[in-house]
């Protein structure tokens, strides 16, 4: 979409496969941000207000200029599908990869045929990566339910980020709550955890959280949705030679967060501008700064040195908000990540540092 968005590339033969034709609506994006980008027109919904819920902590918070948007999986890929298939220059083919190679040749197999390329890029992971010392690897697990009610159930100008008033019995566990309009909402109940649960034991957590937190004893179950993220400091490969990694792959999932869609688009982005300017389509290294923070993070969060309840009423209580949405975007200067640092529990936060660098 990038390349086609650049408007620079028709005279280039591209060829896009994917095992699956996604017709399903098997995910729901949120993200935050400033500007209206590239797949503004299928946002189906924005908020410029999100409710926090902690410890001891709860508030409404004005993220302007921000607006939080969602995004449905189905509506991204019919959009995605229709733009591609309108230009001249691209291919699709729904069929499995089984390798993708770039040694003095470059390209994928697919049906054990080779299919060469100057440039691959990959967005499949094929194998868990082998962790070194000093990496974590965290799930981020979820189930979410769309649900109707008769009343008015659902304040439709403010989403819910994060509601930790859950039990936190199985790791670090939260809801968060999208309302589409006042009667529709999706309600979704997020772990971060090395193991998953029993598929029972998140219908619990979220019967548990609409029942006894939003007090709604009678709703209809319109979708259901399910999801798991590594949450991990594994440095992923940006690629080799000419096949680019991109996507969660190529390391745009945020380690300590599991936000990934805003990352994957700059990330995108850069790789479409670094093709116009030098006609090469590699871009600088990720921040390392970011990655320590991550990392400690991490950390923090798979030791439970502080539990993840705190750390996050922290993180939102004691900061402007803006300033920490600026953080989880890796776009914040030193001096600015000095103050939110300084925001969290120093001793836990300064050992997980310590650990992290020998
Ligand atoms: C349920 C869910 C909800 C999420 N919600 C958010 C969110 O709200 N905000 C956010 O920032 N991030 C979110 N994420 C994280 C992240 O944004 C998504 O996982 C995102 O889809 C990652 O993009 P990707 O291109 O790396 O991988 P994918 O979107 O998974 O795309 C990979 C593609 O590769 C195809 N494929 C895989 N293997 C092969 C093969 N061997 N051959 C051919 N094709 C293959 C798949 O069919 C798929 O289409 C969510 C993830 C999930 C799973």
């Amino acid at each position: 979409m990038h390349i086609i968005h650049s408007g620079r590339f028709s005279d280039k033969k591209i060829l896009l496969i994917d095992k699956n034709p996604k017709h399903a609506n098997d995910r729901t994006w949120c993200f935050w941000e400033k500007e209206k980008a590239l797949f503004e027109s299928i946002v189906c919904k924005q908020w410029n207000k999100l409710w926090f819920h902690g410890e001891n902590f709860s508030g409404q918070l004005n993220i302007g200029p921000y607006q939080y948007k969602m995004i449905r999986g189905i509506d991204f890929y019919e959009y995605c599908f229709n733009v591609i298939r309108q230009q001249k220059n691209f291919d699709i083919l729904f069929e499995e990869v089984e390798q993708v190679f770039s040694n003095n040749k470059t390209g994928v197999v697919v049906n054990g045929q080779k299919i060469f390329a100057d440039y691959v890029f990959n967005s499949i992971l094929f194998e868990k990566p082998k962790l070194q010392k000093n990496d974590y690897w965290m799930l981020q697990h979820f189930k979410g339910w769309v649900i109707e009610t008769a009343e008015n159930s659902f304040g439709e100008n403010a989403a819910t980020l994060m509601d930790f008033r859950t039990s936190q019995n199985s790791g670090t566990a939260f809801c968060y709550v999208l309302p589409f309009n006042s009667k529709n909402a999706l309600v979704e109940y997020t772990l971060f955890s090395p193991q998953l649960l029993e598929q029972e034991e998140y219908d619990e957590g979220l019967r548990a959280y609409i029942s006894d937190v939003l007090k709604i004893s009678s709703y209809t179950i319109l979708e259901k949705e399910f999801g798991v993220i590594p949450m991990t400091n594994f440095k992923f490969p940006a690629g080799q030679n000419n096949s680019i990694n991109i996507g969660t792959a190529g390391g745009q999932t945020k380690g300590s967060s599991g936000y990934a869609f805003n990352f994957i688009q700059k990330h995108s982005r850069a790789i479409v501008d670094a093709l116009m300017q030098t006609g090469k389509p590699f871009t600088g290294q990720s921040s390392s700064r970011f990655h320590f923070y991550d990392s400690v993070l991490l950390k923090v969060l798979s030791d439970n040195s502080v539990p993840g309840k705190k750390v996050f009423t922290d993180l939102f209580k004691n900061n402007p908000v803006q300033n920490v949405l600026k953080f989880l975007d890796n776009e914040t200067s030193l001096s600015e990540e000095l103050k939110i640092i300084s925001s969290l529990p120093t001793l836990p936060f300064l050992k997980a540092g310590i650990r992290q660098m020998i």
